[in-house]
């Protein structure tokens, strides 16, 4: 997947005039769903994505592949069972990053256990063929077995469930990936600035700019699907200012620590926190992340702030059920997520989490809700509304058994840090040739299991063209150790540079750049 190629065949299409059946805007997980569905039913797809694929909330997720056990409380089991079918379909497709975890509800109180042992077989029961595992009671002695860390005094017993977990940003980019094996066109940096529309007002193309040297590109499109998440309206607003907003955002924030805090390869799930929500406490990538928040928010921007009050809830809520609880000096990372919700009444937290696919009259066909888990679906949803939509001839959808880049019939456990190149799934093997070269072969840090050859990779084949894209979303060394992606960045700075052919200017602005962003995901 290169970026040169991506941007010839933009603009190769362009000088022509030749029309592409679908353009998206948008490169997060619903966008890039859409680009992998269209692109395997043999249309042409151009995707183009205005910062790195991810950069928006697509890599900022609970990293959890599930139904939704707090939707089944909201009594929406049509969502539920829809979520679950979508998390079986996901780790059939993408063993090497979806993998089984174990969750313990703790039981404090004797109905607990009655309660969420009914409800979590329930949740078994939906799952039907696509189940993960049986629920079941655990004594006192079995939960603290799964979970050393737990707060024993005044413990009951507790429920143990299955879920899926995943990388987010690394499917991201193997779902790019996917969609470019397919023959899409996928680009980085290159924002929808415009829209095109016929004589009689229709939407038919996008103006593209590439943001890194400025060319425009005319992308006529037999239709346009807007799949930019929590900037929906934005996008909409670019056909017809005088709309009617669709979307509400909600922040979500997770504070990341060593992994002795929770201990063992079970996560923790509080089912009703002080504000009525649900919080994970979760190992991965040899750390613990736990989240999240449900923070309403006036208007969304690339690069949310955590506010204060939401890492003190987090820290409050999980000391409550570690035996060490956590401190702001104990947090390694914090990220934060923008939810998009469409609008409805009440709460965000209360607001549907269902898809929804909505036609302007301008014909800007746009998707969004849902959640990553069924990005799929979504991506089925968007694609059979762009076929009658634009008249476009009827091919079926072949996602539902389609392996995405990379597959590996090995299952990933994300839990550890054991192979820091499992993710990479078929991939692995060309980046430990690379790192064949001693000095490929060194980690960047010693915190990290990241190496050299990672970045390399990151670079020549994933498209990375930032410090930010190789320690953010290509390896996620800022999601789990800021101080540590701060250290990073002037080795892989200079890496990309070497792969780039950049200055040391280059590289000098890069590290500026990287560190003061850095910064944000630090609780100081
Ligand atoms: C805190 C939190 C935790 C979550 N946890 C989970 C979980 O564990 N499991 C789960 O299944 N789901 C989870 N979700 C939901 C899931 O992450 C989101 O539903 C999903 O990532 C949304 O993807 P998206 O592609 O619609 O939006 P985004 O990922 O935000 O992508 C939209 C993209 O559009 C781009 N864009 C905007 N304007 C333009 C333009 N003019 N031109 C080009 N590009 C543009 C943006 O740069 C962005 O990259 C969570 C959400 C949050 C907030």
């Amino acid at each position: 997947m290169h970026r040169d190629d991506m941007i010839r065949q933009l603009r190769h299409r362009s000088a022509a005039g030749q029309p592409w059946d679908i353009v998206v805007i948008g490169g997060g997980a619903t966008g890039m769903g859409v680009a992998v569905d269209a692109a395997a039913r043999g249309f042409s797809v151009a995707l183009v994505e205005s910062h790195d694929f991810g950069k928006g909330t697509s890599s900022r997720s609970t990293k959890l592949v599930h139904g939704g056990v707090r939707y089944l409380e909201q009594g929406n089991v049509p969502l539920v069972m829809s979520a679950l079918k979508e998390r079986g379909l996901l780790r059939q497709n993408a063993p090497h990053l979806v993998h089984d975890l174990a969750f313990v509800v703790p039981n404090y109180s004797w109905w607990e256990a009655p309660f969420y042992g009914i409800g979590l077989k329930l949740y078994d029961l939906l799952a039907g063929k696509y189940g993960f595992g049986p629920s079941k009671l655990l004594s006192r002695e079995e939960t603290l077995a799964r979970l050393p860390a737990l707060e024993p005094e005044g413990l009951l017993g507790g429920v143990v469930y299955y879920d899926g977990q995943f990388d987010d940003a690394r499917l991201l980019i193997h779902l790019a990936m996917t969609a470019a094996d397919h023959g899409a066109t996928v680009v980085n940096y290159c924002p929808a600035a415009a829209l095109l529309k016929d004589e009689e007002g229709y939407v038919n193309g996008v103006v593209a700019r590439d943001g890194e040297t400025g060319e425009e590109f005319t992308l006529h499109a037999r239709v346009v699907v807007n799949a930019t998440g929590v900037f929906t309206d934005a996008v909409r607003r670019l056909a017809d200012p005088g709309i009617e907003p669709m979307m509400v955002t909600s922040q979500g924030i997770h504070l990341v620590f060593h992994r002795e805090f929770l201990a063992g390869d079970t996560a923790l799930m509080v089912p009703r926190t002080s504000d009525g929500r649900v919080l994970f406490v979760i190992p991965w990538h040899g750390h613990t992340v736990a989240g999240t928040t449900d923070t309403p928010l006036d208007a969304p921007t690339l690069e949310p702030h955590a506010l204060d009050e939401e890492i003190e809830f987090i820290l409050d809520t999980a000391s409550r059920y570690l035996t060490r609880p956590p401190t702001r000096s104990d947090v390694l990372a914090v990220y934060v997520g923008l939810r998009p919700l469409v609008k409805g009444e009440g709460k965000t937290s209360t607001l549907s989490r269902d898809h929804v696919i909505h036609v302007d009259s301008s014909g800007l066909l746009t998707i969004t809700g849902g959640k990553w888990t069924t990005y799929r679906h979504m991506a089925e949803d968007t694609v059979d509304h762009a076929i009658t939509l634009a008249r476009l001839r009827d091919e079926p959808c072949p996602t539902k058994s389609l392996p995405i880049h990379g597959y590996r019939d090995t299952p990933a456990d994300l839990t550890k840090e054991a192979d820091p190149l499992a993710v990479y799934g078929s991939d692995a093997e060309a980046i430990r040739e690379l790192a064949a070269d001693p000095d490929l072969a060194k980690r960047l840090h010693p915190d990290l299991p990241y190496i050299a050859a990672e970045v390399v990779w990151a670079a020549r084949e994933e498209m990375a063209r930032t410090v930010e894209d190789a320690l953010a979303r290509r390896t996620r060394a800022l999601f789990l150790n800021a101080g540590a992606a701060i250290a990073m960045a002037e080795p892989a700075a200079k890496l990309l540079a070497r792969e780039l052919g950049r200055d040391d200017a280059w590289i000098a602005a890069q590290v500026k750049t990287f560190r003061d962003l850095a910064h944000q995901y630090k609780v100081e």
